[in-house]
């Protein structure tokens, strides 16, 4: 009951913002695209072959829980230390480590989402 009455002032403030456009959106779209351009090293063949390497290294075997994973579409080559973009991290070895799907989605990102 109380937050329709907290809603609308809301509305009332974004409204003017969808207003002007185009320039400030295709600004934000670039800043978005910039932020992430890090995703498309995931799409690589550099980076399929460093996961391989990982999962091998680790003995398909998670980090985090120590369970032995044989569906290697269930591990996940991780990064210790979140590289948020930088390059160097992003490509060392020893700042992967291999994790289960299971403890990837669960407890790293919780940790991460402290973090931040
Ligand atoms: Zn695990």
């Amino acid at each position: 009951m109380v937050k329709i009455s907290t809603i609308k002032p809301v509305i009332k403030i974004i409204a003017p913002r969808i207003g002007r456009m185009p320039a400030g959106e295709a600004a934000r779209h670039r800043e978005r695209d910039e932020a992430l351009h890090w995703r498309k090293w995931y799409k690589t063949s550099r980076w399929q072959k460093l996961r391989w390497s990982i999962l091998v290294r680790d003995g398909f075997t998670c980090g985090m829980c120590g369970r032995l994973e044989g569906q290697t579409s269930q591990l996940v080559a991780d990064h210790k230390t979140p590289h948020r973009g930088n390059e160097a991290m992003f490509w060392d070895a020893d700042n992967i480590w291999c994790v289960c799907k299971g403890c990837h989605d669960g407890a790293k990102q919780r940790m991460e989402r402290r973090k931040l």
